[in-house]
C-alpha cells in the first residue's frame, strides 16, 4: 500500500479520496494541495441557494475544519501543484517546495472558458465557479438592473432563474437552437425554456455574442453577430469550462479532452490517477472516452481510487452517472447519458411540473430525465445500476409499477 498519497486539487475529487483512502484504513500520509483559499467548500450551491443568500458560509463547508485534523490529511489551502515530475515521483508546488509521492491522485478540475471577445475584460463582465467569484458577484447582482448571460448550460440557467425572480431584466444569448441541448432531450429543453420565459427570462437563441460594450470601462451592452444590441450593466459568461490538464500534460502524461485515464482511472503512469472534472475515462455507459462535470462523478471516482489504492477493490470504474440543477422550483435530475438517443418516452404529465423523460437509443433506455420526480430519479439510479432496464412500453405505461419492477 502507498505510505505517502500527494492529492493535488481540493475540491469534491480530493476531499472524497482523502475520506476514503481514511475509510478503508489507509494509515499513511495524506498531503491535500489546493489552491483557493479556506477550507474546501460544495461549488453546486453558489450558482443556486448560496447565490440566493438562503445558505450560510459554514454550511458550504464539504468538511468542517476538525475532519481534516482528526482524519490527519494534511490540507495545504492557496498552494499550487505547479510541476510532477513522474520519474522521480515528487511535485513542485508553486512556491518551489518538493513533495514526495508514492502515489498522486490528480483533482485538479475544471476552469471557466474565457469570454473570447472584445470587451471581454470591462467591469461587470463575471463568472461563476469559485466561492471568491460568487462572493464578488452577490453585491453587485443586488445593484444590476439589465442582465445578459451567454450560454444556456445548468449554470446559467440556475443563474438566470436566481436573477429572474430578484425582478431583474434577464437576457439569455444562446448559439444552439434549445437550452442544456448538450445534456438533455429536446422535450427537456422546451420544458425549461417554457418555465424560464414564465418567469420573464427572455432567450435569443442561434444567437452568438460577438463584443461587450462599455462605457468608462463598464459593460453596458452586449452585441450579437447579428447587430443586436442588448442593455446590460452585468454580463454573466457561462460557456463551458476548460479541464485543468496542464501539469498533467508537462509531466508527458496522456492527455486529451482531458487527463486520459484507463478503466480503473489510472493515468499513463502507473503512480498517478485522475479523477473528477479533469478526466477523461472509458465509459461503460456512454461507451466512449468521456469526462463528465457532476459531483456524483468526481465523489465516486474519488472512492474507486481510494479503494484501489487500499487493496479494498480493482474493479473498473463503472457507476452509473447522475445529476442534478435546480432552476427556481425545478429540480431536474438526469440518471444516465441522453446522448445519442433516438426514442423518448414521457411518463406523467408535464403540464403538471412532475414529468420525467426515459430516453431510448436503439432500444435500450440511455437516461432518465426527471423533473419534481425525485422517485422516478432514485428508481433509475437503482435499476441502471442493477442493469435492469425498463422498456419502453413498461415506461409509458402510467399504471406500471416501478416498485415491483425493481423487487423481480
Ligand atoms: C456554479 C456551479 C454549479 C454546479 N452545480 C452542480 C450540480 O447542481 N450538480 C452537480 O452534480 N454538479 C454541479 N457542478 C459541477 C461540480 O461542482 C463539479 O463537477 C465538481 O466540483 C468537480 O469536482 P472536482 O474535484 O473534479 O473539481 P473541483 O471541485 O473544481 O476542484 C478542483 C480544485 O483543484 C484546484 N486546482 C486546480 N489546479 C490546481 C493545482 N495545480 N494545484 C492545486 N490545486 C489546483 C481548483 O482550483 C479547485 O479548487 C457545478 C459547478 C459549478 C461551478
Amino acid at each position: 500500500m502507498a505510505q505517502t498519497v500527494v492529492i493535488a486539487g481540493a475540491g469534491h475529487g480530493g476531499v472524497q479520496t482523502a475520506a476514503s483512502l481514511r475509510h478503508n484504513g489507509f494509515d499513511g500520509r495524506i498531503v491535500m494541495i489546493g489552491d483557493e483559499a479556506g477550507l474546501p467548500y460544495q461549488r453546486p450551491p453558489l450558482s443556486k441557494a448560496y447565490l440566493q443568500g438562503k445558505m450560510p458560509l459554514e454550511t458550504l463547508w464539504l468538511r468542517p475544519e476538525s475532519f481534516y485534523l482528526d482524519n490527519r490529511i494534511e490540507l495545504m489551502p492557496q498552494a499550487r501543484v505547479a510541476a510532477i515530475d513522474p520519474a522521480a515521483k515528487n511535485v513542485t508546488l508553486g512556491t518551489g517546495e518538493q513533495l514526495a509521492y508514492d502515489h498522486l491522485v490528480l483533482a485538479v478540475g475544471a476552469r471557466n472558458r474565457l469570454l473570447p471577445l472584445p470587451g471581454a475584460d470591462l467591469d461587470g463582465v463575471l463568472y461563476i465557479r469559485t466561492l471568491a467569484e460568487t462572493d464578488a458577484l452577490k453585491p453587485r447582482l443586488a445593484q444590476a438592473r439589465n442582465i445578459v448571460v451567454i450560454g444556456a448550460g445548468f449554470i446559467g440557467l440556475e443563474f438566470a432563474a436566481v436573477a429572474a425572480a430578484q425582478g431583474k431584466s434577464v437576457t439569455v444569448l444562446e448559439m444552439t437552437e434549445r437550452v442544456m441541448s448538450r445534456v438533455v432531450s429536446p422535450g427537456m429543453s422546451q420544458h425549461f425554456s417554457s418555465w424560464h420565459e414564465k418567469g420573464g427570462t427572455q432567450f435569443r437563441f442561434a444567437a452568438r455574442a460577438a463584443a461587450v460594450i462599455g462605457e468608462n470601462g463598464r459593460a453596458v451592452a452586449v452585441e450579437t453577430a447579428d447587430g443586436a444590441r442588448i442593455q446590460a450593466d452585468m454580463v454573466i459568461v457561462s460557456i463551458g469550462v476548460v479541464p485543468n490538464i496542464e501539469i498533467a500534460k508537462a509531466a508527458g502524461l496522456a492527455t486529451g479532452d482531458g487527463i486520459v485515464v484507463n478503466e480503473q482511472l489510472l493515468t499513463s503512469d502507473s503512480n498517478i490517477s485522475a479523477i473528477g472534472d479533469c478526466a477523461q475515462f472509458p465509459s461503460v455507459h456512454g461507451r466512449r472516452l468521456m469526462r463528465l462535470e457532476s459531483v456524483q462523478n468526481a465523489n465516486d471516482q474519488g472512492k474507486a481510487v481510494a479503494d484501489r489504492i487500499t487493496g479494498k477493490s480493482a474493479a473498473p470504474y463503472a457507476a452509473v452517472p447522475w445529476f442534478w440543477s435546480d432552476q427556481g422550483d425545478q429540480k431536474l435530475q438526469i440518471v444516465g447519458i441522453a446522448d445519442g438517443h433516438d426514442t423518448v418516452v414521457v411518463r406523467g404529465d408535464a403540464a403538471s411540473g412532475a414529468f420525467s423523460i426515459f430516453c431510448y437509443g436503439g432500444g435500450t433506455l440511455l437516461a432518465i430525465e426527471s423533473v419534481n420526480k425525485p422517485g422516478d430519479h432514485m428508481f433509475g439510479r437503482r435499476s441502471m445500476g442493477e442493469g435492469k432496464l425498463l422498456s419502453a412500453a413498461q415506461a409509458g405505461d402510467p399504471a406500471f409499477d416501478l416498485k415491483k419492477f425493481l423487487q423481480g
